[in-house]
């Protein structure tokens, strides 16, 4: 791996959104008594925040924060649940910790070094297309960016939906179209996005069969008989080639194996086109918290899960809402630290209130070296600690440090995802410009449940007709974990037999019935789509 170790951000002691990879400073200030707004940083000639980033400051006041710990219906001191976590791990005959990969890489590593003292199995929770991606590449001689260096690119091959996945990144595209008029943008991604619309070509791989992967071998080798379309892949290369500056920008929204064929094909393609690789993640820490993770002992969930544990600690992630109600074991007794109620924080036994990541000082990577440092946006309410301050309390040593010096190929999640084969067309997540991953935080916050309340599913017309359903109708997705009522979003450009409902919504997710031993979390899977 190399990069010419200037894509570092500007404004190092600022606050962060980490709300994906760009890592856009942000500042909070006092507009009145109980009344914060955001305050944009210049950010290598951008100003400002997407929507999304812009809803940390309500976050962080936000009227349902957990602001006291609870065991069972009780009331506790936070010392004395921080103790009772430490006593139920300790107390358990497979104890396991799995923690939210959003989180600044020296509490990471304080809570792999925790783990270790109470003798309990450890996990960090990404994306699984965030995990694939990072695994994919990290360890190759890719000569990675930053997303400030598309600005400089004369060509760009992108793959993924940049523009709602990573907004403010739109910025540096559009300043390198605008020096380079007739820039090539070569886009691997579907036709009914906002990045298609600024596209000079397209191709729109079929879902669930790692057809992204294999679009990238083939610009790289002309052999295109193992795709779809075959032909539409013809002549991709030579725009790269005989660009000065190419890019290339990647992206990844499905599972785990599907993700990391695509980084491993990404970095087999760059160097013979002489191309920079800007990744870019939904989790703004997902590459710091997969080298910590890689460097502290930590294992994959799916090697956590597989194994059920009896008692177990989670740390900031909803993962019911992420993977699923089925990938979670059904009976172990569930401990919760992290600052806002979310579907699994109901069953937890023992809830501890927590600082957001954002509001403590600390360390992660956006991206191979992509280091930053930053500050707290705004102090944690009075007497909710962060989650490095829990685990003292619960006995952890402080001084624990994070290695993410390593590139990191693992732990890895095994077994290749594939389409099952089926009735139906197959459905695969979308991510938007609204709501944040899974969505458990940005339900919370105002302007993202005012602008996408409801979940939309995006079909060919053919499949819609099909259905029995036309655009802007409700519609009933039927798959292997349940039922979800979406709103439909006719294209004429979608390929048939595909679609892709918005990622942010529980009802939706659960609807993939996602399981350590059949399709893992963020694989496609086949449904059936009827009127409502
Ligand atoms: S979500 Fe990404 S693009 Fe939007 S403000 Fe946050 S870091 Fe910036």
């Amino acid at each position: 791996m190399s990069s010419d170790g200037s894509t570092q951000t500007a404004d190092a002691t600022s606050a962060r959104c980490l709300l994906c990879s760009i890592g856009c400073p942000v500042r909070a200030t006092r507009a009145g008594p109980d009344h914060y707004i955001p305050d944009y940083v210049p950010h290598a000639g951008y100003v400002g925040l997407c929507g999304r980033g812009s809803v940390l400051v309500e976050l962080a006041d936000h009227p349902e924060r957990l602001l006291e710990a609870r065991q069972g219906e009780e009331a506790v001191e936070t010392a004395e649940a921080a103790a009772g976590i430490a006593e139920a791990l300790r107390g358990g005959s497979s104890p396991a910790i799995i923690v939210d990969g959003n989180t600044d890489i020296g509490t990471l590593a304080a809570v792999g070094r925790f783990a270790a003292d109470v003798g309990a199995r450890w996990s960090v929770y990404v994306p699984p297309a965030d995990a694939g991606l990072v695994h994919g590449l990290d360890a190759s001689e890719t000569y990675f960016i930053g997303p400030e260096k598309l600005a400089d690119a004369d060509a760009m091959l992108v793959i993924g939906n940049v523009f709602a996945t990573h907004p403010v990144a739109s910025h540096w595209i559009f300043k390198a179209r605008a020096t380079h008029r007739q820039m090539p943008l070569l886009l691997i991604g579907d036709p009914a996005t906002a990045t298609a619309k600024f596209a000079t070509r397209l191709y729109q791989p079929r879902l669930g069969v790692g057809e992204a992967a294999r679009a990238v071998a083939a610009i790289r080798t002309g052999r295109t008989d193992a795709l779809a379309d075959a032909g539409v892949l013809a002549g991709w290369k030579e725009p790269l080639a005989s660009a000065k500056k190419p890019a290339i920008v990647v992206g990844a929204e499905m599972g785990y194996a599907d993700a990391r064929a695509l980084g491993v094909e990404v970095a087999a393609l760059a160097p013979g086109v002489r191309a920079t690789v800007c990744p870019l993640t939904a989790y703004g820490g997902a590459w710091g918290a997969l080298r910590t993770a890689a460097a502290s002992g930590a294992i994959c969930p799916v090697e956590l899960f597989s194994n059920p544990p009896d008692v177990l600690l989670v740390i900031g992630a909803d993962l019911e809402s992420a993977m699923g109600t089925k990938a979670l074991p059904a009976a172990c007794e569930l401990l919760y630290v992290g600052p806002m109620p979310n579907r699994l924080s109901g069953r937890a036994s023992l809830v501890v209130p927590a600082a957001f990541s954002f509001e403590t000082a600390g360390r992660t990577l956006l991206g191979p070296d992509r280091p930053i440092q930053f500050e707290p946006l705004m102090a944690p309410p009075a007497g909710v600690p962060t989650v490095r301050e829990i685990l003292r309390m619960a006995g952890a040593p402080a001084g624990v440090t994070a290695d993410v010096s390593a590139p990191c190929s693992g732990p890895e999640m095994p077994a290749a995802g594939k389409a099952e084969p089926g009735e139906g067309i197959c459905l695969a997540l979308a991510t938007d410009p609204i709501h944040f991953d899974d969505g458990s935080l940005t339900h919370l916050a105002s302007w993202p449940q005012s602008v996408r309340a409801r979940p939309v599913l995006l079909m060919a017309r053919s499949d819609a007709e099909a259905a029995g359903v036309g655009d802007a109708q409700a519609a009933v997705i039927d798959g292997p974990g349940g039922s979800a009522t979406v709103e439909v979003v006719v294209s004429e450009a979608h390929r048939a037999g595909q679609a892709r409902a918005s990622a942010a919504f529980a009802e939706v997710r659960n609807v993939f019935g996602w399981a350590w031993n059949g399709a893992k979390p963020g694989t496609p899977v086949r449904v059936t789509v009827r009127k409502a």
